[in-house]
């Protein structure tokens, strides 16, 4: 009996074993029950008159997303789950400036970019300039997954959209009246080009770092223009040594000071912390009103750094934070 007894315990913890090895294929780690999870909506001029019934519809579905990532960690999730299904809820709400909402081009089109890193092992895929991809996060996470490269763009990204078996969406699928308001006033110059792009970066209870960014671009940005967010180090970067990262503001400043990986160097090469490692990037290398980035280390600190009036964010931990914010 005894025998038999320590028989069922040992094929019990195999089998819990297995199943904590299967969730993390790559990097089998022993489950922790920490986590930690930071969102952004964007950064950008964003007036502290906005009418209450906006200011509360942001937050709550900044609340929203929040939750949605929060659950997926909270059940033993990968970093990488939550960030595609945080970001799959911003690219439905025409809110943000991702799939359906994203901004116009100059010629009243959309192109949208995106970017997901997985921090184990450096894979990353990502999407630039797709015009009719719903969920450009998702095929981001398809090319990281399912081809040889990093970035595919325009008709040959798409083509793939369809090898995989993802809907192609017409042009008007991702029109909102918000956004064309916008692209007009831009082009009168009566209003300076509005962010809103999307982000989220986790650390999971393996210990594993994910990050991902989505977004239709500036308003009025050539077509062809390719900004920060899909090109890994700029706008998205993750490694499990250091920290995950997704920024937001002018694409082009994150791209010429290399923002995204510059954290993370900082970190592993000067042994900066995650806040100072992003403060200085924000702060010291661009210029105020540039943008701002979220971030979370492999400890679960995680920073928010911003040079523009606001920057739509939340964090949940699994200490209990939950919060969600628009300015400082
Ligand atoms: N960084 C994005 C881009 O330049 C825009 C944004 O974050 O609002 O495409």
């Amino acid at each position: 009996m005894k025998n038999f007894t320590i028989a069922i315990l040992l094929t019990a913890a195999y089998l819990f074993f297995s199943m904590e090895v299967n969730a993390q294929e790559k990097n089998p780690v022993v489950r922790s029950n920490k986590y930690t999870i930071v969102i952004h909506g964007g950064a950008g001029t964003i007036s502290r008159e906005l009418p209450d019934s906006i200011k509360q519809a942001y937050l709550s579905s900044l609340k929203k997303a929040l939750q949605i990532g929060k659950d997926i960690l909270a059940k033993g999730g990968t970093s990488l789950d939550a960030v595609e299904k945080v970001i799959n809820y911003f690219e439905n709400d025409p809110k943000f400036n991702a799939g359906k909402g994203a901004v116009y081009t100059s010629a009243g089109t959309h192109e949208m970019d995106a970017a997901i890193m997985d921090g184990r092992d450096l894979s990353c895929g990502a999407v630039a300039g797709v015009e009719h991809i719903a969920h450009p996060i998702s095929l981001a996470r398809l090319v990281m997954e399912k081809t040889p490269h990093v970035l595919l763009a325009y008709q040959g990204a798409e083509k793939f959209a369809k090898s995989v078996g993802i809907k192609l969406e017409p042009q008007s699928y991702f029109d909102t009246p918000e956004r064309l308001k916008q692209l007009k006033e831009y082009q009168k110059k009566l209003k300076e080009g509005k962010h809103g792009t999307v982000g989220c970066v986790c650390l999971d209870e393996y210990g594993n770092l994910a990050a991902g960014t989505s977004t239709g671009g500036m308003t009025n940005k050539l077509p062809g223009r390719i900004g920060d967010s899909p090109l890994i180090g700029d706008g998205t970067y993750a490694n499990n040594k250091t920290c995950a990262i997704s920024c937001t503001g002018w694409g082009e400043k994150f791209i010429k000071h290399t923002v995204a990986f510059n954290v993370s160097a900082l970190m592993e090469y000067k042994g900066l912390t995650l806040k100072q490692a992003a403060d200085e990037m924000i702060y010291k290398q661009l210029q105020p009103g540039d943008g701002g980035l979220i971030a979370v280390d492999r400890k679960g600190n995680y920073a928010t750094p911003f040079s523009t009036s606001g920057m739509f964010r939340g964090v949940a931990t699994s200490s209990g934070t939950f919060k969600v914010a628009i300015w400082k």
